[in-house]
């Protein structure tokens, strides 16, 4: 299937490495043009070459910079003719028990994973349904559908987020000039996120990582964890020139753990 989207300019947010990579690639694949963000410069320059030879047609330009800093959105957005696409990523709080946190840590986790992405949708989402066309995928988490205790922080900011952005993407405004906002939430995906999880898990609990990731793969009927390739080839279905109805949902990709009907 062509997706439709060859020449569009997406904007793919903390994209050195894994899901956000997994984004990036697809997109590319496709003939997008994209901007990557991350802070370390050589992941991202890595990042930048192995796309660079997926697709030679296609530019690719880089950012480094932190996304959750107002001179780091500002990097991000200056370097593309404009944005079509934005794929909405930054790393994700630190697990924990909310009586050790204060207002500090709750104001990071706000700024990381709600304000961010709420800012960067303020800047480019006016441009894009004067121009007809725009696609924003916001990266969340399984946990906003069903939380993860020790993970209060994502649960939290996280919500806000999708809160905010149901509202927003049914401005018709945006939904009738083919603007659409919708938040992909992966369930346990293999990055080095999941293993740096699954690590502190270990470590906590005296059992090996061995056990714990043999003890998480079990959780999900499909008995793996899921790949950035499959991540990313999702989102660039959602961001493609077919997927104009599809706004302001929620799609939960984790191989089937999550119990529920809906
Ligand atoms: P990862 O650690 O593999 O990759 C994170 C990427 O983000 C890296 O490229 C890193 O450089 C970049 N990054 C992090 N903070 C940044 C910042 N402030 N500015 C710019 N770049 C930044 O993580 P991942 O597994 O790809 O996770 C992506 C998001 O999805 C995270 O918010 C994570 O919490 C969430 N998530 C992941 C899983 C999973 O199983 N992997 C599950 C649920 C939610």
């Amino acid at each position: 299937m062509d997706l439709g989207i060859e020449g569009k300019w997406a904007l793919v947010c903390a994209a050195s490495k894994g899901l956000g990579k997994g984004c990036a690639q697809a997109l590319v694949r496709e003939g997008a043009n994209v901007v990557i963000v991350a802070r370390g410069d050589d992941a991202l320059k890595a990042t930048a070459a192995e796309l660079r030879a997926l697709n030679p047609a296609v530019q690719v330009m880089t950012v480094t910079a932190d996304i959750t800093t107002p001179a780091g959105r500002a990097a991000a957005l200056a370097v593309a003719p404009r944005i079509d696409i934005l794929i909405n990523n930054a790393g994700g709080p630190p697990p924990g028990d909310f009586r050790d946190w204060d207002r500090e840590a709750w104001i990071k986790a706000l700024d990381a994973n709600m304000l961010t992405p709420i800012e960067l949708i303020k800047a480019t989402v006016d441009g894009m349904a004067e121009r007809g066309f725009g696609r924003i995928v916001n990266i969340t988490s399984g946990a906003v559908k069903a939380p993860i205790d020790i993970l209060g922080l994502s649960n939290g900011a996280r919500s806000g987020l999708t809160g905010f952005v149901a509202g927003l993407a049914r401005q018709p405004k945006l939904a009738s000039a083919n603007v659409t906002i919708n938040n992909l939430m992966p369930g346990a995906f293999d990055t080095d996120r999941l293993k740096a999880t699954l690590a502190g898990v270990a470590q906590k609990s005296g059992k090996t990582v061995e056990q714990v990731t043999e003890a998480r793969r079990a959780l999900s009927p499909a008995r793996r964890f899921g790949t950035a390739e499959e991540f990313g080839a999702f989102c660039a279905f959602m961001c493609s020139a077919h997927a104009g109805f599809l706004t302001g949902q929620n799609i939960l990709l984790d191989g089937g753990a999550y119990p529920g009907t809906f």
